[in-house]
């Protein structure tokens, strides 16, 4: 049987960039400790800026969640990003897992890097999304902190099925995590009893774009919701210096198709209407 392919609609979806490097990522952990970070080449200035090229190309606007760390060591291109136009919103500062965290070291975190950014980026910063999506009913002390700390959404859920993050059976779209908090997840499209993944990480650059195209139509057309996409600057960089000593899978996941990442978030672009996070679902209560 052949899917329906669905028209595009007027709906405006949301273009999330989590900004930090190669080797902070989250399945590389064990292997590159947190002190041994300023060692390694850092690659992400450069892609930051083929980025900026990307969204001016096609006039859409973007919400950068960016960890402290990076914007302590680049602050010139986290202006660059405010001065196009895009929204800096905040990652933490280094990367840490919520999960993994007591709540007085998590509120600190996210607090440093509220203030460093805010420093930086010359305006508030209201948005946060936990590294690897580490909030979930384990630790939803941590959208207290959110408030707390004085951010007014986030975007740290994953409603779906994954080893690492995810929670299945978390809404699918925005809700209030708690008062004044909203929690913004990452598209799923809901199909046979499950929630696949609709809005990046390595499905996209694995599985052909036309998937993903299909999903995010079909997220605009039936759900009749905006859609959360997200990427970050090292998937755009295949020459990036490669990580010895890690899994297969994690290996896998991590490289696969990244010399094809750039042209297919340019379809994206180009496929769908985008802007920041705070324009699309914070419009109303400002
Ligand atoms: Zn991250």
């Amino acid at each position: 049987m052949k899917p329906v392919d669905f028209p595009p609609t007027a709906i405006v979806n949301t273009m999330t960039i989590d900004v930090e490097d190669y080797f902070q990522v989250g399945a590389f952990a064990d292997r590159i400790p947190r002190d041994a970070w300023d060692t390694y080449p850092c690659r992400v200035e450069r892609n930051i800026d083929r980025i900026l090229d990307m969204l001016a190309s096609t006039g859409a606007t973007a919400t950068f969640f960016t960890l402290g760390w990076i914007a302590e060591r680049y602050p010139a291109a986290i202006r660059r990003i405010s001065d196009a136009g895009h929204e800096v919103a905040s990652h933490g500062f280094g990367h840490e897992r919520a999960s993994e965290q007591e709540r007085g070291a998590f509120l600190a975190d996210i607090r440093l890097a509220k203030a460093v950014l805010e420093d930086i980026a010359g305006s508030e910063v209201v948005g946060y999304r936990a590294p690897n999506f580490s909030v979930g009913p384990g630790n939803a002390w941590a959208f207290d902190c959110m408030v707390e700390a004085g951010y007014r959404y986030s975007s740290s859920l994953y409603p779906i099925r994954h080893d690492h993050y995810g929670v299945p059976d978390a809404p699918r779209f925005a809700h209030e995590a708690r008062p004044g908090l909203l929690e913004v997840p990452v598209a799923t499209v809901r199909l046979f009893g499950n929630n696949l993944p609709a809005g990046g990480g390595g499905y996209f650059r694995l599985l052909p774009y036309a998937l993903s195209r299909w999903s995010i139509r079909r997220i605009n057309q039936v759900d009749r919701m905006p859609a959360m996409f997200y990427f970050h600057p090292w998937e755009i960089d295949s020459e990036q210096p490669r990580v010895d000593g890690v899994s297969a899978k994690s290996r896998f996941r991590h490289y696969v198709n990244l010399e094809r990442m750039e042209s297919r978030l340019r379809k994206l672009l180009a496929d769908f209407h985008w802007s920041r996070v705070d324009r699309v679902f914070l419009r109303g209560l400002q």
